[in-house]
């Protein structure tokens, strides 16, 4: 597990370097050179600690899952960045929250008017 995505399921082997990372983020906080891009990615599977290739240029829906014990590998990722947008999005509501209470305070104030017209 790497703190970049909290439900990683695979280590990838970056080409470049032959060293196993949780993510792409790892590589580059640990070395000092970009990811090298490869056609064909290995993979090794958290579940089982088995490795296997992947083709990246052939890569289905089929391919999303470990080889060796059916693991989905391949998983929306769960980072910590997605949380704090989570909370944001609360934000919002209290704030759709806040503009309802106007709209009620806004409506009372008509039905007031109103009662005055009424006198
Ligand atoms: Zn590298
Ligand atoms: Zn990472
Ligand atoms: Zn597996």
């Amino acid at each position: 597990m790497c703190k970049h995505i909290l439900n990683v399921q695979a280590a990838i082997r970056a080409p470049c370097c032959k060293k196993w990372f949780d993510c792409a983020e790892c590589h580059a906080e640990k070395e000092d050179h970009e990811l090298a891009k490869t056609v064909e990615m290995a993979f090794l599977c958290k579940k089982c600690k088995k490795a296997f290739r992947k083709d990246m240029t052939r890569f289905e829906e089929a391919d999303e899952f470990c080889p060796n014990c059916d693991n989905h590998f391949v998983v929306e990722a769960k980072t910590p960045q997605q949380v704090i947008e989570f909370e944001a999005e609360d934000a919002r509501v209290d704030a759709r929250g806040i503009r309802d209470e106007r709209m009620q305070y806004l409506d009372t104030s008509d039905i007031d008017a109103f009662v005055d017209q009424l006198g």
